[in-house]
Formats: C-alpha cells, structure tokens, sequence
C-alpha cells in the first residue's frame, strides 16, 4: 500500500430488492477501481488432484468451518447489493459441493432482476454430463472448464485422480445444452507446451476460446516450481512461429488478454501473473468457503466475513465488514517464485482461494 489514501468511495445504484435503499453504494477500492467481479470458492474440496494445485494427502477443511449453501447465498447477494455485477462460483470443485444447484437456482434470481450480469463457473468439467442443462436453465450461459491436455495418460498423471472422457463427455454435454465453454489451459513446462497448438486447433475447432494461465506459486504442493513454470511469453513466441496472433480488444472482465488466431478464427487468451502484472484494471475479490474475503490473489491480506455474517440476521455488520476490507485492497501483487529455497510466494493452496 503506498500513495492513495486507504478508504472505499460509495457510488449510488440500485441494490437488488431484497435490501433496503441504505445499501445502494458500491465498492470502490482506494485505488479508484470499482470491485464489480466476485468470485466465490464454494467448497476446498475436489474430485481432482492436479499436480500444481494441490498435494495428493490433502486435509480439508471440517463442515462447521464451511459456510452452508444458505449463507453462502446471503454473502454473495450482499456482493451483489454492493454493486457485484458478475459471480463466478470455483472451487476446489464447486459441482462436487452437494446441493450446489440449489445455490445456483437462488443466485439466479438476480439475473432475473437485473442485478447481476452474470452468474458463471469453473469446473474441472467432471461432473457436467449431470449438471450442464440445469445450469443453462438457471441462467448460466458461459463456463470455464479446466482441462491442460488431450491425452488421456497425461491428464491422469497431471490430474491424479481424473478421467479425460469424464471431461470430454461433460463438455459435449455443456456445448449440447447450449453452453458456452471456454477452455482454461495452465502451461506446464515439458508436460504439455508441446501440445498446445493441437489444444487449440481442437478448442478453437469446437467454436470454444482457450486460455493459457502461467502456473503461479501458490501453495505447497509435494513437487518444485521451477520444474513447472513456464513464462508464457515463451509460449506466445513459440506459437507465434505456427499461428499469426493478432491483438483483438476483447474482454470477459476478467484477467485474460485475446489474441485472435488468424489460421482458427478462434480467441486465445493469455493470463500472465508473473511475466505481465494486470493489477491496474483489477475489479475482483474472492471469498473462501469459510467466508474469508482475500483482496488480492496474491497477498496474505485478508479480511473475515463468516463472524458478521453469523452474528446477525442483519446485514449492517457484514457490509461494515466488506467496507473495512476493500479499504485496504491492496495496489496489486508480486508473485516471486522463491529459487533460492524453492517455497511458494504464498502458502495458500488455489484451491482455497479459488481460480
Ligand atoms: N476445480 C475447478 C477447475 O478445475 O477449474 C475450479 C478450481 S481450480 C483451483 C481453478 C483454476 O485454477 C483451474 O484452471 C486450475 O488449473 C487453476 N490453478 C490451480 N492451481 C494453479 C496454479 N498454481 N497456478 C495457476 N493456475 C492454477
């Protein structure tokens, strides 16, 4: 925190109509950025054990520790009288958190209201064979599904415990439903940088976007960093020798950069923490599955929801809450990869924080 002067602006706007008219400002963060993109990890839990997220003897977290479904709804509609205006439900695996659709069907009310312009996901893709159409018919249009190779052994490796058909189904049964899935690719170094461009050629053939993520130094994970990181501008030269990138202006709101693929006709976006810092035009905070709101992905700052929002039925002390801590949003993030020991920048796991 260094320049600006800690303290959140107020904006007035109409909140959904649940709430009173008190609760019509939005969050503004000290750096003037309006924070309008909650994304919310549902459950630390997941089918999955990818290599660079987690370790495979992972210890979850106890039940009376997680928000119910009912509270989780009531803190994301409070985002959303606060001028939220995009959700995006992660995990761990938010389609393994039982009774998942019923948080989805009741958030949805507030893209019928207008509220909210989107309620989105991102899955590992395992289980939407079961769920792709009950999400469309709660209003969710777009999902991101994670998914870093087409070869059904490497993905075992990379995913532990996952099954590429699994996945595939569940995108076929996505597209059906009508819909529209963007492919999330983290580039491992020597596991699937080669295979990127049949990763795109398939995605871009599919009519789906595909974005590349740098793998970021989040928690312990049982394996070394530095054997997994690669810069994606490293990526973007080597596609650059097979594929004509051309700068599109396009944007989801969220941290990708597009590229259009001359030779596919398909986007491919870029998300790059540690080679490109895109912390100026950060609009995003993410809430735990234990109501712990953190600022920024890449800081240890973190402010506690589920003590106000347990403490009352009212609303007035998680709003001071959520005040207090968007005050001290900070400016942005540094993601070193520590060499000299080989530790992680943060001890968090992504899983915990939500991708
Ligand atoms: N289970 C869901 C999924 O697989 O998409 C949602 C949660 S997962 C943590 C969200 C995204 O974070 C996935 O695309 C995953 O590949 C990515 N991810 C996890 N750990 C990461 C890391 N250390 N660096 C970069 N991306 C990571």
């Amino acid at each position: 925190m260094d320049e600006a002067t800690p303290g959140s602006t107020t904006i007035n706007r109409a909140p959904p109509r649940e709430f009173g008219a008190a609760d019509r400002t939005l969050l503004v963060d000290p750096f003037g950025r309006d924070i309008s993109y909650l994304r919310v990890s549902v459950t630390d839990r997941c089918d999955f054990r990818c290599v660079y997220c987690m370790a495979e003897n992972m210890a979850f977290l106890p039940k009376a520790d997680v928000l119910s479904l009912e509270e989780l709804d009531r803190l994301c509609s409070a985002f959303v009288a606060r001028g939220v205006r995009k959700l995006r439900l992660t995990g761990g695996e938010p389609l393994v958190r039982r009774g998942i659709m019923t948080l989805v069907g009741s958030l949805s009310r507030h893209l019928r209201t207008g509220a909210l312009d989107e309620l989105t996901l991102t899955t590992n893709g395992s289980q939407l064979t079961k769920y792709a159409q009950e999400l469309k018919d709660h209003g969710v249009r777009r999902l991101n599904v994670s998914l870093d190779t087409l070869d059904p052994d490497k993905f075992r490796a990379i995913t532990r415990w996952g099954s590429l058909d699994q996945v595939l189904t569940g995108i076929d049964a996505a597209q059906a439903a009508g819909l529209k899935v963007k492919i999330n690719v983290v580039a491992l170094k020597g596991v699937n940088d080669g295979e990127l461009p049949q990763l795109i050629e398939w995605a871009h053939g599919r009519g789906m976007d595909l974005t590349v993520i740098e793998v970021m130094p989040l928690g312990e994970i049982g394996e070394g960093r530095l054997d997994q990181y690669l810069p994606l501008s490293m990526v973007r030269a080597r596609l650059e020798e097979r594929f004509t990138l051309e700068d599109v202006d396009y944007r989801t709101g969220g941290p990708a950069r597009y590229v259009r693929v001359a030779e596919t006709g398909g986007r491919l976006g870029f998300i790059t923490p540690l080679t490109h810092n895109f912390c100026e035009s950060c609009n995003r905070v993410r809430v735990t599955c234990t109501g712990t709101l953190y600022m920024c992905l890449g800081q240890e700052d973190a402010a506690d929801l589920r003590k106000p929002l347990r403490a009352s039925e009212g609303n007035d002390l998680l709003f001071a809450a959520i005040d207090e801590a968007i005050a001290r949003k900070p400016k942005g993030h540094d993601f070193i990869i520590d060499r000299r020991h080989k530790r992680p920048a943060l001890a968090r796991h992504m899983s915990v924080t939500g991708g």
